[in-house]
């Protein structure tokens, strides 16, 4: 570890006045968010949150099954008068900032709940709205499973890029995607998205999100999903923090996740013919001085917000799973702007890059490529959000071999 520079001078905070206060929301002050951050980064990726239930039972599921029940608080999908009020915001914050294009996700819970009819109502509305001023880019975070050729025609229409969630083969996929009735639903998703990819409208298929399971051997996992022809893939770290540390095998070495990357990293690496695998491209694009395009890692301003089916605005979904509740404002598209929105400790927090880094992230020597690693996996109760990753010797384990294999290159 090498010691820190000039911008990692510690953040001063409003002195502890209760237990358990925790950081950012308790503990960081507005006059320090001004100093660091004197104009927050504008808002240009949006999770529009367009229905709020599923049609799977995921075991991992952030959204149900973590004991956050904010869900339950929630319409089931979007109105328009919603919608339309979400897309407004949108154009002022685009406008008023002069962004020349926005990327507006379309999410869940399961979004093609909402049905063909509703989904391209919504799209206009969304399109309508801020093609005056920014260019929209579409995308959709699905399962899969309601991906019919009257879907994709809309999808298609509006160039919306589709990324399906599969967690390997048949077997891995199903041991933890699986519908209400305990039926897998592996099978089922790859039928629809062969059937699309016989139709006009392939080019919606974008890429496969996959969730790590180091029970699942990785090559053979890389393998399985490599089939599905998808032009990208990545691999997500199960949910977890310091307060629910995630599985690691009895006697396991201190970095099992980074173990089975480095297996596929070093099958993948400098293979000509192999997809685009988004952990290890934007690793090896910081590690080369470029930015990440992710808030998986990295100290760029994350710049996502998200607009749940009732039109409260939210943080970051994932922060579900460090505690019921972290990821919910008291702002909402109604009465308040996206600006008002970036003045929230929470959402500075995650713009400050290495002030919002612990002592022990400061100083280390891989922070500015790994910057602690994703948000929620930080969390620790009583503390808040002002730690290292509860995955640190994996990602410093990963980012270190695959500087050391780009070296040798
Ligand atoms: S979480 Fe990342 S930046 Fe922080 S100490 Fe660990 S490897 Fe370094």
């Amino acid at each position: 570890m090498q010691s820190g520079d000039m911008n990692t001078a510690p953040v001063t905070f409003i002195s502890r006045a209760r237990p358990n206060a925790e950081w950012p929301a308790d503990l960081l002050r507005a006059e320090e968010i001004r100093r660091l951050r004197p104009q927050g980064r504008p808002m240009d990726e949006f999770i529009v949150k367009i229905h709020s239930r599923c049609n799977l039972a995921c075991d991992y599921c952030y959204i149900y099954e973590m004991g956050d029940t904010t869900w339950k608080e929630q319409p089931p999908s979007m109105s328009m008068q919603v919608a339309a009020r979400a897309a407004d915001r949108i154009a002022t914050h685009a406008e008023d900032h002069g962004l020349s294009r926005v990327f507006v996700i379309l999410h869940g819970g399961e979004p093609l709940l909402v049905g063909a009819k509703r989904l391209e109502q919504l799209l206009m509305v969304f399109q309508t709205s801020l093609s005056y001023v920014t260019q929209p880019i579409f995308g959709m975070q699905t399962n899969g499973l309601l991906l019919t050729e009257e879907i994709g025609e809309v999808l298609h229409r509006f160039g919306v890029r589709v990324s399906v969630s599969l967690d390997g083969g048949k077997e891995a996929n199903d041991q933890h995607r699986k519908r209400r009735n305990g039926k897998g639903s592996f099978d089922d998703v790859v039928q629809r998205l062969n059937d699309i990819r016989r139709t006009p409208y392939a080019a919606v298929i974008g890429g496969v999100l996959a969730t790590i399971d180091l029970r699942n051997p990785p090559l053979a996992t890389y393998e399985d999903l490599r089939q599905l022809r998808m032009p990208f893939m990545d691999f997500l770290l199960p949910h977890a923090t310091w307060s629910n540390p995630p599985y690691r095998p009895e006697g396991a070495a201190a970095s099992p996740y980074a173990s089975w990357l480095i297996e596929i990293f070093d099958h993948w690496y400098k293979r000509p013919d192999q997809p685009e695998i988004r952990m290890f491209s934007q690793i090896l694009r910081m590690l080369d001085g470029g930015t990440a395009r992710t808030e998986m890692m990295g100290l760029e301003p994350v710049t996502l917000a998200v607009i749940e089916t009732n039109g409260t605005y939210g943080l970051v979904d994932t922060m579900k799973s460090s505690k019921p509740g972290a990821a919910a404002t008291s702002l909402d598209v109604k009465s308040h702007s996206l600006d008002d929105l970036l003045a929230l400790p929470e959402v500075a927090a995650r713009q400050l890059g290495e002030h919002a880094l612990s002592a022990t992230c400061r100083t280390c020597d891989v922070r500015k490529v790994c910057g602690a690693g994703y948000y929620p996996h930080r969390y620790k109760a009583g503390e808040g959000y002002r730690q290292p990753s509860v995955y640190c010797p994996d990602l410093y384990e990963l980012i270190n071999h695959i500087s050391r294999r780009r070296a040798q290159a």
